[in-house]
């Protein structure tokens, strides 16, 4: 059972509530079979309407009015890559961008799934929108649920919207927290 256009926006805007996203940053889609539903580029993911959003199917072609997020590839070819994904949300959380601006690593705390591997993987900059970014961040996540694209923001992937979206707002809590504790770790006496 896929999830529909109007779950989609529902999401965006929870995303946007929760500080997720700002301004026109991030993008959302869903996989709809031989197609895709992706957000729109230039416009914030905030209060779209179902118009708004793009039907693109797998050979670039788009079946809608509008334009696609410009990230576009980068979600057809992670679907390509990943038959299992039915949802991928891209963002600039704060904290979690904070960290892939950084050379620190983000830890994988517990509260969301199993702990396989200690830290969140990453991939180094590639140029937003480009081919090199879409081949290079959908290898990487062939068997991660998010991905850290360094220097520029985060992916999460899962089967289902309520699932994607709670694991990019995990991501995020769990960036803040290590943030803390190295700030507090890094003074000798705050009294
Ligand atoms: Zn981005």
């Amino acid at each position: 059972m896929y999830d529909d256009v109007s779950k989609l926006i529902e999401v965006c805007n929870n995303l946007y509530d929760k500080q997720l996203v700002s301004g026109k940053s991030g993008n959302v889609s869903i996989r709809l079979g031989d197609y895709i539903a992706i957000t729109p580029t230039l416009k914030s993911i905030n209060g779209l309407d179902e118009e708004d959003i793009v039907l693109v199917d797998f050979n670039f072609n788009t079946l809608s009015n509008g334009k696609p997020s410009s990230e576009v590839g980068m979600h057809l070819e992670i679907y390509k890559k990943r038959p299992d994904v039915n949802t991928i949300i891209h963002t600039h959380a704060p904290y979690a961008t904070g960290f892939a601006f950084s050379d620190k690593k983000i830890k994988r705390l517990e509260g969301f799934g199993q702990i396989k591997k200690p830290y969140i993987a990453s991939i180094e900059y590639e140029k937003p929108g480009t081919e090199n970014l879409a081949l290079s961040a959908s290898n990487a996540i062939k068997e991660e649920d998010v991905l850290i694209l360094k220097n520029h923001g985060v992916i999460c992937v899962g089967e289902n919207l309520k699932e994607t979206e709670s694991l990019a707002v995990f991501i995020e809590e769990s960036a803040k927290t290590q943030f803390v504790s190295l700030m507090l770790n890094s003074v000798k006496d705050i009294i």
